[in-house]
């Protein structure tokens, strides 16, 4: 049993049928410490790029996923546990990726998700030619973000506003924002006061795209609840009275897709990254995917709990051990 780069596809509420590519790899490292992080506590809150996953290991598992499977996917999204651009390798892995799918055929696009601290760094802009999109979350003004993204001392809203504001012009028109909105007993990041904080940074780096959407699944704090649709359109409306391109990210209606490899590696790095909920499972392992997950649950691997009135499988603290 090893811990594999490639894992999905994911039903990804944006951007359809999506294959991760996770270039940190556990255990997780990231500028931030998100309530809502679906890989669980940020194990090295760090800033520093090292040398991670290389491109030939990367090129390597997508060749062989796309043997197994096929190009069942619409996107690449290069993320997994971490922060991408803290791998130095990060742009020539987005390069490398662009090539290979060409030679395969596969007609998909490239999304990487960063927290953008890196793009003030020109070894991390290189990434910029090679993908569709930079997708930078920004879920909280600067009251909440303590209590919701918990960033490394000294990473403020604002120093990210004046990187951002920085990008060339080209560039600028690929980043779009992430807003991640949620409730808990205590607060919510779709208050008015929170949005027109976020605005007011929005407004000032020169982004104008925007994906909106509300947590799916439990995160690092499983007490995160989703937010209610009249709500979320309230805010919409909100932002496109500002002129900005908002596109609402809601549940993906994708068949049933079964992906060809589902063994308990193919299925385990997949929860490594995302928990899933029991519908998924059978949606995308099928009914034998179920039977893996029950009989991990039962040996302490995964756990499995009710979220949302959904049944989730989540990576256990038994799960690394498990790995090797
Ligand atoms: S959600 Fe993204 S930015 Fe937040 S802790 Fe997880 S990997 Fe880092």
């Amino acid at each position: 049993m090893r811990i594999r780069v490639v894992y999905g596809v994911h039903p990804s509420r944006c951007f359809g049928l999506s294959l991760g590519i996770d270039p940190i790899l556990p255990p997780k490292r990231c500028i931030y410490d998100c309530i809502y992080c679906p890989t669980g506590r940020t194990i090295s809150k760090d800033s520093t790029p090292q040398i991670l996953v290389t491109p030939d290991r990367v090129i390597d598992e997508l060749g062989k996923y796309i043997d197994v499977n096929g190009c069942i996917f619409s996107n690449i999204m290069i993320w997994g546990s971490g922060d991408p651009l803290l791998n130095y390798y990060t742009p020539l892995i987005a390069s490398r990726i662009r090539d290979f799918i060409g030679e395969r055929g596969c007609s998909v696009s490239i999304t990487v998700r960063t927290t953008g601290y890196m793009l003030s760094e020109e070894w991390a802009r290189q990434i910029l030619p090679y993908v569709d999109r930079v997708l930078i979350p920004l879920d909280a003004g600067v009251d909440l973000r303590r209590t919701l993204n918990d960033p490394l001392k000294g990473y403020t809203l604002m120093k990210l506003v004046k990187i951002l504001r920085e990008i060339p012009r080209q560039y600028k028109r690929m980043i779009w924002y992430e807003i991640n909105l949620l409730r808990t007993t205590t607060f919510t990041n779709a208050s008015l006061y929170n949005i027109d904080e976020l605005l007011s940074a929005i407004t000032t780096s020169g982004i104008t795209k925007i994906y909106v959407k509300t947590v799916d699944r439990p995160g690092k704090q499983t007490n995160i609840k989703p937010v209610r649709g009249k709500q979320i359109m309230r805010i919409i409306e909100k932002l496109e009275n500002e002129g900005l391109k908002v596109v609402f990210c809601r549940k993906p209606s994708i068949e049933n897709i079964l992906i060809a490899d589902n063994s308990d590696e193919a299925i385990i790095n997949h929860l490594l990254r995302k928990p899933l909920s029991s519908d998924e499972i059978k949606q995308l392992y099928g009914l034998e995917g179920l039977r893996t997950v029950e009989r991990l649950v039962a040996g302490n691997v995964l756990r499995k709990i009710t979220w949302s009135n959904r049944v989730f499988f989540i990576a256990g603290g038994g799960l690394i051990q498990y790995m090797g």
